[in-house]
Protein backbone atom coordinates (compact mmCIF):
# COMPACT_ATOMS: atom_id res chain seq x y z
CA UNK A 1 0.00 0.00 0.00
CA UNK A 2 1.51 3.37 -0.96
CA UNK A 3 0.67 6.89 0.69
CA UNK A 4 0.80 10.20 -1.64
CA UNK A 5 0.22 12.63 0.27
CA UNK A 6 1.67 13.01 4.24
CA UNK A 7 4.07 15.30 5.84
CA UNK A 8 6.90 13.12 7.35
CA UNK A 9 9.79 15.18 7.05
CA UNK A 10 10.57 16.52 9.87
CA UNK A 11 11.52 20.68 10.54
CA UNK A 12 10.25 21.73 7.35
CA UNK A 13 5.97 22.66 7.91
CA UNK A 14 3.70 21.50 10.74
CA UNK A 15 4.62 18.14 10.01
CA UNK A 16 6.95 16.19 12.74
CA UNK A 17 9.12 18.67 14.67
CA UNK A 18 11.76 15.72 15.47
CA UNK A 19 13.79 12.73 13.68
CA UNK A 20 12.14 10.72 16.86
CA UNK A 21 8.71 11.52 15.75
CA UNK A 22 9.37 10.99 11.95
CA UNK A 23 10.24 7.70 13.38
CA UNK A 24 7.10 7.86 14.99
CA UNK A 25 5.36 8.28 11.66
CA UNK A 26 7.34 5.34 9.93
CA UNK A 27 6.82 2.78 12.68
CA UNK A 28 2.64 3.68 12.02
CA UNK A 29 3.16 3.44 8.57
CA UNK A 30 4.74 -0.28 8.74
CA UNK A 31 2.45 -1.32 10.97
CA UNK A 32 -0.37 -0.34 8.22
CA UNK A 33 1.47 -2.47 5.87
CA UNK A 34 2.21 0.92 3.77
CA UNK A 35 5.15 0.17 1.50
CA UNK A 36 6.52 3.18 -0.09
CA UNK A 37 5.49 6.84 0.91
CA UNK A 38 5.23 9.94 -1.57
CA UNK A 39 6.52 12.51 1.25
CA UNK A 40 5.12 15.90 0.69
CA UNK A 41 5.70 18.81 2.56
CA UNK A 42 3.75 22.28 2.19
CA UNK A 43 4.82 24.31 -0.85
CA UNK A 44 4.05 28.31 -1.64
CA UNK A 45 2.04 28.01 2.06
CA UNK A 46 1.59 31.45 4.15
CA UNK A 47 4.10 29.96 6.19
CA UNK A 48 6.43 27.07 4.47
CA UNK A 49 8.50 26.83 1.45
CA UNK A 50 10.13 23.39 0.20
CA UNK A 51 11.32 23.43 -3.39
CA UNK A 52 11.75 20.14 -4.91
CA UNK A 53 14.98 19.71 -4.64
CA UNK A 54 14.83 20.89 -1.21
CA UNK A 55 12.59 17.32 -0.30
CA UNK A 56 15.12 15.36 -2.54
CA UNK A 57 17.62 16.27 -0.65
CA UNK A 58 15.92 15.97 2.63
CA UNK A 59 15.06 12.26 1.45
CA UNK A 60 18.53 11.73 1.14
CA UNK A 61 19.35 12.55 4.31
CA UNK A 62 16.66 10.98 6.20
CA UNK A 63 18.00 7.83 4.67
CA UNK A 64 21.28 8.06 6.09
CA UNK A 65 20.33 7.10 9.07
CA UNK A 66 20.29 3.29 9.75
CA UNK A 67 16.95 3.45 11.77
CA UNK A 68 15.08 4.91 8.87
CA UNK A 69 16.53 2.41 6.24
CA UNK A 70 15.67 0.03 8.23
CA UNK A 71 11.76 0.10 7.74
CA UNK A 72 12.53 -0.76 4.14
CA UNK A 73 9.68 1.43 2.83
CA UNK A 74 10.26 3.64 -0.37
CA UNK A 75 10.19 7.62 -0.04
CA UNK A 76 9.48 9.32 -3.00
CA UNK A 77 9.76 13.42 -3.38
CA UNK A 78 6.82 15.20 -3.47
CA UNK A 79 5.39 18.46 -3.02
CA UNK A 80 2.00 19.73 -1.42
CA UNK A 81 1.59 22.61 -3.98
CA UNK A 82 -0.89 26.19 -2.11
CA UNK A 83 -2.40 27.34 -5.36
CA UNK A 84 -1.10 30.51 -5.81
CA UNK A 85 -0.19 33.05 -8.78
CA UNK A 86 3.20 32.08 -8.27
CA UNK A 87 2.97 28.35 -8.94
CA UNK A 88 3.56 28.70 -12.98
CA UNK A 89 6.76 30.76 -12.51
CA UNK A 90 7.85 27.69 -9.82
CA UNK A 91 6.97 25.24 -12.62
CA UNK A 92 9.48 27.31 -14.88
CA UNK A 93 12.07 27.59 -12.63
CA UNK A 94 11.92 23.64 -11.55
CA UNK A 95 11.14 24.62 -8.09
CA UNK A 96 7.82 22.74 -8.58
CA UNK A 97 8.37 18.91 -10.07
CA UNK A 98 5.77 16.28 -10.40
CA UNK A 99 5.44 13.93 -7.83
CA UNK A 100 8.29 11.09 -8.06
CA UNK A 101 9.14 12.85 -11.43
CA UNK A 102 5.65 12.17 -13.32
CA UNK A 103 3.05 14.36 -14.72
CA UNK A 104 1.30 14.59 -11.36
CA UNK A 105 1.11 17.68 -8.95
CA UNK A 106 -0.89 17.95 -5.50
CA UNK A 107 -2.47 20.79 -5.37
CA UNK A 108 -3.36 22.61 -2.11
CA UNK A 109 -6.12 24.86 -2.15
CA UNK A 110 -7.29 27.69 1.11
CA UNK A 111 -9.30 25.94 3.45
CA UNK A 112 -12.35 28.38 2.95
CA UNK A 113 -12.37 29.45 -0.57
CA UNK A 114 -12.20 27.88 -4.11
CA UNK A 115 -9.86 31.27 -5.26
CA UNK A 116 -11.65 32.88 -8.39
CA UNK A 117 -8.58 31.99 -10.36
CA UNK A 118 -8.43 28.25 -9.75
CA UNK A 119 -9.88 26.68 -13.39
CA UNK A 120 -7.79 29.41 -15.31
CA UNK A 121 -4.95 28.40 -13.24
CA UNK A 122 -5.31 24.47 -13.15
CA UNK A 123 -6.04 24.71 -16.77
CA UNK A 124 -2.37 26.34 -17.05
CA UNK A 125 -0.97 23.84 -15.12
CA UNK A 126 -1.95 21.16 -17.74
CA UNK A 127 -1.04 23.37 -20.62
CA UNK A 128 2.54 22.98 -19.32
CA UNK A 129 1.85 19.16 -18.85
CA UNK A 130 0.93 18.80 -15.95
CA UNK A 131 -2.27 17.20 -14.34
CA UNK A 132 -3.38 18.84 -10.98
CA UNK A 133 -4.03 16.78 -8.15
CA UNK A 134 -6.84 18.50 -5.81
CA UNK A 135 -5.69 17.98 -1.91
CA UNK A 136 -8.28 17.05 0.02
CA UNK A 137 -11.29 18.78 -1.57
CA UNK A 138 -13.97 17.21 1.17
CA UNK A 139 -11.64 19.73 3.84
CA UNK A 140 -12.59 23.08 1.22
CA UNK A 141 -15.36 25.13 3.48
CA UNK A 142 -16.94 26.48 -0.27
CA UNK A 143 -17.18 22.95 -1.35
CA UNK A 144 -18.64 21.48 1.19
CA UNK A 145 -21.18 24.19 0.59
CA UNK A 146 -21.58 23.65 -3.00
CA UNK A 147 -20.04 20.32 -4.08
CA UNK A 148 -20.27 21.36 -8.25
CA UNK A 149 -17.32 23.73 -7.65
CA UNK A 150 -15.32 20.48 -7.32
CA UNK A 151 -17.57 18.88 -10.16
CA UNK A 152 -16.42 21.98 -12.24
CA UNK A 153 -12.84 21.53 -11.41
CA UNK A 154 -12.99 17.45 -12.56
CA UNK A 155 -14.69 18.04 -15.60
CA UNK A 156 -11.50 20.25 -16.71
CA UNK A 157 -9.24 17.58 -16.09
CA UNK A 158 -8.39 17.82 -12.62
CA UNK A 159 -7.86 14.54 -10.15
CA UNK A 160 -8.81 14.73 -6.42
CA UNK A 161 -7.60 12.89 -3.03
CA UNK A 162 -9.19 12.30 -0.58
CA UNK A 163 -8.07 11.95 3.11
CA UNK A 164 -8.98 8.89 4.76
CA UNK A 165 -9.41 10.28 8.04
CA UNK A 166 -12.55 11.78 6.35
CA UNK A 167 -13.92 9.10 4.72
CA UNK A 168 -13.08 6.62 8.11
CA UNK A 169 -15.66 9.62 9.85
CA UNK A 170 -12.65 10.02 12.18
CA UNK A 171 -12.90 13.67 10.96
CA UNK A 172 -17.04 13.64 12.14
CA UNK A 173 -20.25 12.16 10.38
CA UNK A 174 -20.79 15.39 7.93
CA UNK A 175 -17.21 15.27 6.42
CA UNK A 176 -17.84 11.14 6.07
CA UNK A 177 -21.05 11.68 4.35
CA UNK A 178 -19.47 14.41 2.18
CA UNK A 179 -16.53 12.08 1.21
CA UNK A 180 -18.90 9.14 0.43
CA UNK A 181 -21.18 11.92 -1.80
CA UNK A 182 -18.17 12.40 -3.66
CA UNK A 183 -16.51 9.03 -4.33
CA UNK A 184 -20.35 7.94 -5.51
CA UNK A 185 -20.14 11.28 -7.78
CA UNK A 186 -16.35 10.33 -9.60
CA UNK A 187 -14.85 12.92 -7.96
CA UNK A 188 -12.20 11.25 -5.96
CA UNK A 189 -9.33 9.73 -7.43
CA UNK A 190 -7.30 8.76 -5.14
CA UNK A 191 -7.09 8.21 -1.18
CA UNK A 192 -4.06 8.69 1.05
CA UNK A 193 -3.42 10.02 4.97
CA UNK A 194 -2.17 13.23 4.61
CA UNK A 195 -0.67 12.55 8.08
CA UNK A 196 1.20 14.77 10.21
CA UNK A 197 1.51 13.06 13.76
CA UNK A 198 1.30 9.93 15.13
CA UNK A 199 -0.77 10.46 17.41
CA UNK A 200 -2.39 13.92 16.48
CA UNK A 201 -3.27 13.56 12.70
CA UNK A 202 -1.85 9.76 12.26
CA UNK A 203 -1.23 7.53 9.09
CA UNK A 204 -4.98 6.38 8.74
CA UNK A 205 -4.98 4.18 5.96
CA UNK A 206 -5.49 0.70 7.22
CA UNK A 207 -8.93 1.67 9.18
CA UNK A 208 -10.01 2.31 5.60
CA UNK A 209 -10.63 -1.30 5.51
CA UNK A 210 -12.19 -2.06 9.09
CA UNK A 211 -14.82 0.93 9.26
CA UNK A 212 -18.18 -0.49 9.22
CA UNK A 213 -19.59 2.24 7.08
CA UNK A 214 -17.16 1.81 4.50
CA UNK A 215 -17.66 -2.25 4.21
CA UNK A 216 -19.66 -1.98 0.97
CA UNK A 217 -17.04 0.35 -0.71
CA UNK A 218 -14.12 -2.36 -0.15
CA UNK A 219 -13.64 -2.53 -4.14
CA UNK A 220 -13.58 1.02 -4.95
CA UNK A 221 -11.45 1.89 -2.45
CA UNK A 222 -8.66 -0.75 -3.09
CA UNK A 223 -9.53 1.10 -6.82
CA UNK A 224 -8.15 4.65 -5.16
CA UNK A 225 -5.13 2.66 -4.14
CA UNK A 226 -4.03 1.46 -7.26
CA UNK A 227 -4.49 4.96 -8.91
CA UNK A 228 -1.89 5.79 -5.81
CA UNK A 229 0.37 2.94 -7.44
CA UNK A 230 -0.33 4.33 -11.22
CA UNK A 231 0.46 7.69 -10.07
CA UNK A 232 4.23 7.18 -8.65
CA UNK A 233 4.99 4.89 -11.61
CA UNK A 234 3.76 8.12 -14.02
CA UNK A 235 0.71 5.68 -15.36
CA UNK A 236 -2.61 7.08 -16.23
CA UNK A 237 -5.26 6.48 -13.78
CA UNK A 238 -8.67 4.71 -13.79
CA UNK A 239 -11.19 7.33 -13.84
CA UNK A 240 -15.01 7.51 -14.59
CA UNK A 241 -17.27 10.71 -15.87
CA UNK A 242 -18.03 13.41 -13.31
CA UNK A 243 -21.69 13.06 -12.18
CA UNK A 244 -23.19 16.94 -11.45
CA UNK A 245 -24.89 17.32 -8.10
CA UNK A 246 -28.52 17.51 -8.87
CA UNK A 247 -30.02 20.31 -6.70
CA UNK A 248 -32.87 18.08 -5.78
CA UNK A 249 -30.63 15.70 -3.70
CA UNK A 250 -29.91 18.68 -1.35
CA UNK A 251 -33.72 19.59 -1.16
CA UNK A 252 -35.33 16.37 -1.22
CA UNK A 253 -39.08 16.42 -1.53
CA UNK A 254 -39.13 20.43 -1.99
FE1 LIG B 1 -1.18 18.02 3.67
Amino acid sequence: MLDIHNHLLFGVDDGPESIEETINLLTQAKEQGITGIVVTPHHLHPRYNNTFTEVENKINELLCNQQIKDFNIQLYPGQEIRITDKVLEDIDQHQIQGINYSKYLLIELPSNAVPHYTKNLLYEIQTKGFIPIIAHPERNKAIAQDINLLYELINNGALSQITASSLTGELGKNIQKLSIQMIEHNLIHFVASDAHHSENRPFGLSPLFTTPKLNNMESTIRGLLHNNEAMIQNKDVVKERPIEFKKSKFFGLF
